[in-house]
């Protein structure tokens, strides 16, 4: 498959009313999307809690900025890494669609990303919405790796995600200026 026609993913960091890493997946049309309050880790060991959100448009795989407080609970926003993903979900030896995966409540993936590489799994483990994000331990695992404190910038645009709301101006910046 041409590099062209693989899905793609984002991983947007998102300050809204807790810090959290929004990853998201392409898939029949849409973002499949999980909120991770850690964000991922390249250690396989570190279970991360992902929880389901609402699909997101395709057109939101490259927004970075701050969002009105009444969209997907608000706050500031940056493209925390960026690529695109190849599906290794199988059974019984055959690949599962990505969307009928999501379903099942499994679903395994190689990132292409500019900070992340490899594989790692989503499973459901309780409810509707409660997902854990494991990186799988293969060539790219690396336990000494933290991505999420080492490499905090923009992959679009080099900013932090603190840069990106200075610049848009907060509220209480302008307060402070009297
Ligand atoms: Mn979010």
């Amino acid at each position: 498959m041409d590099a062209s026609e693989r899905p793609r993913f984002v991983i947007q960091q998102h300050d809204a009313s807790t810090m959290h890493w929004d990853l998201r997946l392409e898939a029949e049309g849409v973002l499949k999307s999980w909120a991770v309050p850690k964000g991922p880790s390249t250690d396989p060991r570190e279970k991360r809690l992902a929880r389901q959100v609402e699909d997101h448009p395709v057109d939101y795989l490259d927004f970075e900025g701050v969002i009105p407080a009444d969209q997907y609970g608000g706050g500031t926003v940056i493209v925390w890494d960026a690529g695109t993903y190849g599906n290794l979900t199988e059974r019984d030896g055959a690949e599962v669609p990505v969307a009928e995966a999501i379903d099942d409540g499994h679903v395994s993936f190689w990132l292409e990303g500019r900070k992340l590489r490899g594989g790692w799994a989503l499973t459901r483990f309780r409810g509707e919405d409660d997902w854990l994000l494991v990186k799988r331990d293969d060539s790219e695992a690396d336990a000494r790796r933290n991505p999420v404190s080492t490499q905090p910038e923009s992959v679009l645009t080099g900013r932090t995600i603190d840069e990106v709301a200075a610049e848009a101006g907060e509220p209480d910046e302008q307060d402070d200026r009297g």
